[in-house]
C-alpha cells in the first residue's frame, strides 16, 4: 500500500509520469510549493541561463504573492498545480482532493491567466479521489526521476545528487518554497540552481518545460 500512495510510477490511484524519452539529451527544472519570495532570485538564474522550468505553485501561495507568480509567468516559465494548502492526502476524502486541485486551478488562473496542464501531489503522495479530479480538472500528474532533497540538504549536497543523477528525459524535482510558510529560507535551493545549471548545459543537456519534455513528437507515453 506504501508504494501504491508514494510509488512514483504507481498508477493505483490514476497514472502519473515521472521521466520524459531516453533517447533526447532534454531534462526539465520542477520546482515545488512556490511561490515565495526567494523564487525571483532563482528567476534570475534561469534568465541569465536562458533556461525555462515548470514551477509546481501552491494555490494559496499565489494568493498570498501574486505578483510573484505573474513574474513567473511572464517569464515564460511554465506555472502549474501543486495543490492549495499543500495537505497530505492519504486518509482524506476524495472531495476534499478534488477541491484541492480547483482551487488551486483557480487561484492560479486568475492570478496569471494561464491554466495548468498538469499537477503534482504534495509529499508525492496520490490517494482516493485522485483520478476522477485529474480527469475533470483536464491536468495529467507529473512526478520526478531526481529529488533534490533540498529542504534538508547543503547546496554542494543537492548539485552532487542532481548531477551524478540525472539522465536523458529527466526530471528534477527543487523547491522555491517550503509547504505554506510565508518566508522560507531557500538558500540552499537558490545556491543549488546556480550551481547546477551551467555544468548540465555544459554537459549538453537541453533544458524543457515539463510539457515540452513530455509531450514532444513522437513521445511514446511513459505511463505506467
Ligand atoms: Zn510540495
Amino acid at each position: 500500500m506504501a508504494w501504491a500512495v508514494r510509488g512514483r510510477s504507481s498508477a493505483v490511484f490514476g497514472p502519473s509520469q515521472w521521466r520524459g524519452d531516453r533517447s533526447r539529451r532534454s531534462i526539465a527544472l520542477t520546482f515545488d510549493d512556490g511561490p515565495s519570495p526567494g523564487t525571483p532570485p532563482i528567476l534570475e538564474v534561469l534568465s541569465r541561463h536562458n533556461v525555462r522550468a515548470t514551477f509546481f505553485a501552491v494555490g494559496s501561495n499565489v494568493e498570498r504573492h501574486p505578483s510573484i507568480a505573474r513574474d513567473i509567468a511572464a517569464a515564460g516559465h511554465d506555472i502549474e498545480n501543486h495543490s492549495h494548502s499543500h495537505p497530505l492526502f492519504a486518509l482524506k476524502r476524495p472531495s476534499f482532493v478534488e477541491g484541492e486541485f480547483a482551487r488551486a486551478q483557480a487561484a492560479i488562473a486568475e492570478t496569471t491567466g494561464r491554466f495548468p496542464k498538469w499537477l503534482r501531489p504534495p509529499y508525492g503522495v496520490r490517494w482516493f479521489g485522485f483520478r476522477a479530479a485529474q480527469q475533470r480538472l483536464g491536468l495529467q500528474s507529473v512526478m520526478w526521476s531526481v529529488l533534490g532533497l533540498d529542504w534538508k540538504l547543503p547546496a554542494p549536497a543537492i548539485a552532487r545528487r542532481i548531477i551524478e543523477n540525472i539522465g536523458n528525459g529527466g526530471i528534477i524535482c527543487l523547491h522555491d518554497g517550503r509547504g505554506t510558510l510565508d518566508n522560507p529560507d531557500i538558500r540552499p535551493t537558490i545556491d543549488a540552481v546556480r550551481r547546477i545549471v551551467p555544468v548540465l548545459a555544459a554537459a549538453g543537456y537541453h533544458f524543457e518545460t515539463v510539457s515540452e519534455l513530455l509531450w514532444a513528437p513522437n513521445q511514446p507515453l511513459t505511463t505506467n
